[in-house]
């Protein structure tokens, strides 16, 4: 049995047609769905009784469970329950231009970046399309506001969960939906090049950001375990397809380690990689966790102006989770 809210409008007319339905009927339920936000199939009200019957034989609306929530300033930090009582998180950041949110795509993950508190729980499984599109419309009407944007950057490598990942996209970027527009929607990754490459066909106008971290294989290898499977010039050279298929600027993070990736050589030899393509770099200030001995770079200024010199557009990331547990799965981490 399939959640409501893990299905694409079409998917859903196909099934009223099969019933012997009108496909508009779809458009009815999603509006039930999506603009008036209910959850019991029952009040469907503009849907005949036996066919509402019908829908909650072969539909759920089954919720995931906000189970804490830690506040800092302008940032809120959302811990949930699965239906399997598996945990992941969220967060919600206000910007000037309103409200962004991070969420997850898998349950763990299997990237195994050493700096990363989210990959020392090894990966227990993809995240269904379901609960990703239930983190927005939970933290939406818990806040009672709008989400502006949408960055999938939490827990877990999306493109490991693209098919979820993919329909999750279409289903909040549709109109009768939730209606975020491509360009209000951020996906990264660490750097799996036949999906960058596939994900490159679709044409989805989303925005892609990659994971690179080190500006050259020696220090990659050493914090990223992706980079021994695809390396930077291979991952680069994906990039450059998908920017040959797609006019859109690509976000290269770079986390700021002390003493690993913040050297001035590394900020040219970063430049030197990146130079002439369609790309900016977001400088992430590292937030540091108990368990590894990864501190935060006091170089960033620097690093940013050697890069700003060399003509790298460059921007520093805002920090908001320090005084929280802040960093990419530590409340999980504390959880589980
Ligand atoms: N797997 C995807 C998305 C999730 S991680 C990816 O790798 O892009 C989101 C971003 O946060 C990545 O750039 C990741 O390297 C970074 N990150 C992980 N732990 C961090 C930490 N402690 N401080 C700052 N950034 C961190």
């Amino acid at each position: 049995m399939k959640n409501l809210y893990g299905l694409k409008i079409n998917e859903l007319e196909e099934y009223f047609i099969n019933l012997g339905e009108k496909k508009f009927k779809a458009s009815q339920v999603f509006e039930w769905v999506y603009k008036k936000r209910e959850f019991n199939i029952d009040n469907f009200t503009n849907i005949k009784k036996e066919l509402r019957e019908q829908l909650k034989k072969d539909f759920n609306l089954n919720l995931i469970k906000i189970k804490k929530v830690e506040e800092g300033i302008d940032v809120k930090k959302y811990l949930f329950e699965l239906l399997d009582n598996n945990y992941i998180e969220g967060v919600l950041m206000h910007h000037d231009y309103g409200y962004s949110l991070c969420i997850s795509s898998e349950v763990g993950c299997n990237m195994g970046c050493k700096f990363c508190e989210s990959g020392r729980l090894k990966k227990i499984r993809n995240l269904e399309t379901y609960e990703m599109v239930e983190q927005i419309i939970l933290i939406e009407k818990r806040e009672n506001i709008r989400i502006d944007r949408v960055v999938i950057m939490g827990i877990g490598e999306p493109f490991d969960n693209y098919e979820n990942v993919i329909n999750f996209i279409k289903i909040i970027n549709h109109p009768k939906a939730l209606a975020l527009g491509a360009r209000h929607i951020t996906v990264s990754t660490c750097g799996i090049v036949p999906k960058i490459l596939e994900f490159a066909n679709l044409d989805l106008q989303v925005n892609l950001a990659l994971s690179l971290h080190a500006p050259n294989d020696e220090i990659r290898n050493k914090i990223m375990p992706i980079n021994k499977v695809y390396n930077i010039s291979q991952t680069l050279n994906a990039i450059k397809k998908y920017l040959e298929k797609n006019n859109r600027r690509v976000t290269i993070e770079y986390v700021m380690i002390n003493m690993v990736n913040d050297s001035d050589e590394c900020a040219y030899e970063l430049a030197s990689i990146l130079k002439g393509m369609n790309v900016y770099v977001n400088l992430i200030p590292y937030n540091e966790t108990n368990n590894f001995e990864f501190k935060k770079s006091k170089r960033i200024n620097n690093f940013k102006n050697i890069l700003l010199k060399c003509g790298i557009n460059t921007t520093v990331r805002k920090e908001f989770g320090g005084s929280i547990s802040g960093a990419c799965g530590q409340l999980r981490s504390k959880e589980v």
